[in-house]
Formats: C-alpha cells, sequence, structure tokens
C-alpha cells in the first residue's frame, strides 16, 4: 500500500456480537476498511485492516470472566500493533450493578497503564442520546424505556454516573452539555479539571451527532474510550488530519450475495417485536418458537426445520423466540433467567445451523445473544462489514463449516435496532 503505514489504527473489544457489527459499520462508513473477529483471534491478522474489532459475548457473564477475556482480546490487539483501544458496550448501557461494564473499564485501564477514560453510550441516529448524565431511548428515560424489562439486563436507573459508579472502584465524573456545546478544546480542558480532582471516568453528555464530531478531536491521545458505537463516528477526523487514512479506498465491500433467505429471532425488544409482527402479517411461513417445549425435551429445533424447510426456496422465513414482556416472566419465572435464555439461544443456534446447511446463504439474525450463540454455532471466525442496511446493521460477509466452507451474508440485528420491515427490507440490498 503507498505511503499508508500498515499499523492498525484501532483496535477495538465488543461486549457482544451485534455490537461488534454495530461498531464495525461506523468505522467502516468512515472510511476504516474494518474486519470483525468472533472471540480472540488464534493467529495474527491475516488481512490488512484499519480497524479490527474483537466480537465477545462478555455483557452478562460473571465480571471476572468478562475481565480475563477482555484481557485476552487486549493483549491480541496490542500484538497487532493498534494505536488505540475502544472498549464497545451496548447503547443502552445494559449492565448490572456488579458489571460488567466497571471491572472491564478498571482492568482495561490498569492495563494500558491510563488513568483516564470517558463512558459514553450516545447513537443519536438510533435514539439514544445523553444529557446531564442521564440516558435517553427516543423520547423517554433509559428506565421508563422497554429496557426496563430486559430478560438479562433490566435497566431501571437512567442516571448513568450512578449506574457506573455502581460498578468501578474509580471515581465516576460528567463531562455536560455545556462544555460539549463549546467544542474539543472545551471538553479536553474539562478531562483535565476532572483528572485533577481523581476522577477517572468521566460520562460524556451528546445528543447529536455534531456533539460527537465535536468529542472525537478531544479523544485523539486516550488509550482507552469506553463507548457505544456513536461515539466511533467521530474518530476517523483524527487519523485522517495526520495523513493515515486513505480516503480513495472502498471500505464496504463485499462478496455477491447467493442462496436462500431465512430469519432467526431471539431478540424480544421492542423493536424486534415489532418487527416479527409486521413479518408475520406479510403471511410469508413462520415458526414460533415455545421455551417451555424446549425446556420439557422436545426437540423444537427439529420441529421449526422440519415446517420450515419445504418453504425455503420461496423464502425468506422466519424462526422466532421473540414474545412480549409478560410472556417472556412467565417463561423465566418456570425457567429461570439464565436457564430459559440459555435453552431458547441453542435452539435458535441450532436452526440457523440447520438453515445453513440446508441451503440459506443470506441469514438476519435478531438479537445480541442470540446473535453471538449463532455465529458461534456457525463456526464463523471473522466477518467482512459490508453496507449498512439501518443505523447500527450492516450486512456482512463470513465463510462458515457449516456452509461447507462458502461465504454466508450476514446480518446480526441488535434487539432495538431497524425499521419495522427490516426482516423483508435487509433483503432487497443483497439483490
Ligand atoms: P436483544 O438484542 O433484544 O437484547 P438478546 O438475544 O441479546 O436480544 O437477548 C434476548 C434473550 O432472551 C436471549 O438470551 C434469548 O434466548 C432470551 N429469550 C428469547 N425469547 C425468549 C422467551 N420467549 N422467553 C424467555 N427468554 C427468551
Amino acid at each position: 500500500m503507498e505511503g499508508r503505514p500498515v499499523t492498525v489504527l484501532l483496535g477495538c473489544i465488543a461486549d457482544d456480537t451485534t455490537g461488534a457489527t454495530d461498531l464495525a459499520n461506523n468505522l467502516v462508513r468512515g472510511g476504516l476498511r474494518t474486519v470483525q473477529a468472533i472471540g480472540v483471534p488464534d493467529a495474527p491478522l491475516a488481512d490488512e485492516a484499519d480497524a479490527v474489532v474483537v466480537a465477545l459475548k462478555s455483557r452478562t457473564i460473571p465480571a471476572a470472566d468478562a475481565v480475563a477475556q477482555s484481557l485476552a482480546a487486549l493483549r491480541w490487539l496490542q500484538a497487532q500493533g493498534v494505536e488505540q483501544v475502544y472498549f464497545k458496550v451496548c447503547s443502552t448501557f445494559d449492565s448490572t450493578p456488579a458489571g460488567n461494564i466497571g471491572p472491564v473499564a478498571d482492568a482495561l485501564l490498569d492495563a494500558l497503564g491510563s488513568d483516564f477514560t470517558i463512558a459514553c453510550p450516545a447513537f443519536p441516529v438510533n435514539q439514544r442520546t445523553v444529557f446531564k448524565g442521564h440516558l435517553f431511548v427516543g423520547d423517554v428515560l433509559l428506565s421508563d424505556s422497554g429496557m426496563r424489562h430486559h430478560p438479562l439486563t433490566p435497566m431501571t436507573d437512567a442516571n448513568l454516573v450512578r449506574v457506573l459508579q455502581a460498578q468501578t472502584r474509580r471515581r465516576v465524573g460528567l463531562v455536560a452539555y455545556d462544555v460539549v456545546a463549546r467544542g474539543p478544546e472545551a471538553i479536553s480542558a474539562r478531562f483535565g479539571a476532572l483528572r485533577s480532582e481523581g476522577v477517572q471516568m468521566a460520562i460524556v453528555d451528546a445528543i447529536s451527532d455534531d456533539d460527537l464530531m465535536r468529542l472525537g478531536p478531544a479523544l485523539a491521545a486516550m488509550p482507552l474510550i469506553v463507548a457505544g458505537s456513536g461515539v466511533a463516528i467521530g474518530l476517523p477526523q483524527n487519523w485522517r488530519s495526520r495523513g493515515q487514512l486513505d480516503d480513495a479506498a472502498v471500505a464496504d465491500r463485499l462478496p455477491p450475495a447467493q442462496g436462500l433467505r431465512a430469519v432467526v429471532s431471539g431478540s424480544c425488544s421492542v423493536a424486534t417485536n415489532g418487527q416479527v409482527a409486521r413479518f408475520v402479517e406479510t403471511g410469508r411461513p413462520t415458526y414460533a418458537i415455545d421455551p417451555l417445549a424446549i425446556a420439557a425435551g422436545r426437540d423444537v429445533a427439529a420441529d421449526a426445520l422440519r415446517s420450515l424447510g419445504p418453504h425455503l426456496a420461496g423464502g425468506p422465513v422466519l424462526a422466532y423466540a421473540t414474545a412480549e414482556p409478560a410472556r417472556v416472566a412467565a417463561v423465566q419465572q418456570r425457567l429461570g433467567v439464565e436457564h430459559a435464555g440459555a435453552l431458547v439461544e441453542q435452539t435458535m443456534s441450532r436452526i440457523a445451523t440447520g438453515l445453513v446447511q440446508a441451503g440459506v446463504r443470506q441469514l438476519v439474525v435478531a438479537g445480541g445473544e442470540t446473535s453471538g450463540a449463532v455465529v458461534q454455532a456457525l463456526g464463523v471466525r471473522q466477518m467482512t462489514i459490508g453496507p449498512q442496511i439501518d443505523p447500527g446493521v450492516p450486512w456482512t460477509a463470513a465463510r462458515s463449516p457449516a456452509a461447507g466452507g462458502d461465504v454466508v451474508h450476514l446480518a446480526l440485528k441488535s434487539g432495538n435496532f431497524g425499521r419495522p420491515g427490516f426482516f423483508t427490507d435487509a433483503f432487497a440490498l443483497l439483490r
């Protein structure tokens, strides 16, 4: 490559698979050629890339395991020579009082020998904004949004300073909107002032993409950034101004799509419920998974594949566990939250694998945890990031042993992302 350093500019650690893809999508749109690895790779990076995102499945595992996995990812990224590290968390700050955002950020700061980072989940194009340290989902506080009913990480407090402080031994502060609005110098000065007060993590307000563009330059020299995917839109300007990024390079090219089409959905988020309802309305073939039937020992995956198989040629078809909060709560009460989640994820993975074995090569997966389970089951190790379908969700391409080593086009959709017609509209983009 002429005049371009071979260094990877940004190394990212994402706490779930759809989050990784969402971040990679923003980096590609910013002109960075981006590779997403599923889990910590056991070999050096093969393809040339400006950014690498290591996707973990560490959002809801015990904090000590999340720390260990994140540190392993950090060591691998450092071996690839990354200049800056980005710990990608959920745009709704999904976590529990035990973590895992705080403990992982603490461990990464320690490992990097750094004493200051930000934490900013703002993603304005997807209706996630932070004002006075409070996270809004659309027009309501996080704690009034559908997130209060999340199956695994119910979010009942919108005050992110308080939420993060409960998870870290470091002091948490705030860079409030009046500072952000004044631009990069004011933001940097505020970082300095907080630091001198002993604050080592700062929630940053942002209500628009302009705010994120103002934040970007203030992060240029920060070894670690803790954020949703939105903050990434402000970073490419830093490398561009240093001549480290080639404007002419096309960052979102994928191989041509082929094969059959399907959707598997294990997300119970509000947006996904709407997307499932819309798909069902189209009269296309669907199969609803009953978690209690799985628990009773029935081979629900085999049932689903038998039911959907004959309709694949006229696809897309949909298999879903998606349900309204009351039904999810009833299942969880019977089976336990984790057990219910694991049973459904296993079943969705087996369905996805069966569909790919039956010739599906264009697959939409809804749900962060669900996507993590599905890509693991498909044996996907690395994904190339392509064009955006909806904010936060790109098409990707990956080789899968379940496809006999063929390329499968995958769209991994985090619960609350995507327009109502996503489950059919997404495929139009691959034509
Ligand atoms: P999202 O991106 O919407 O948060 P996830 O896949 O991350 O979706 O999380 C949803 C969790 O809920 C998964 O563990 C999934 O297996 C579980 N789940 C899905 N459907 C049901 C259901 N009907 N009852 C109980 N749990 C469910």
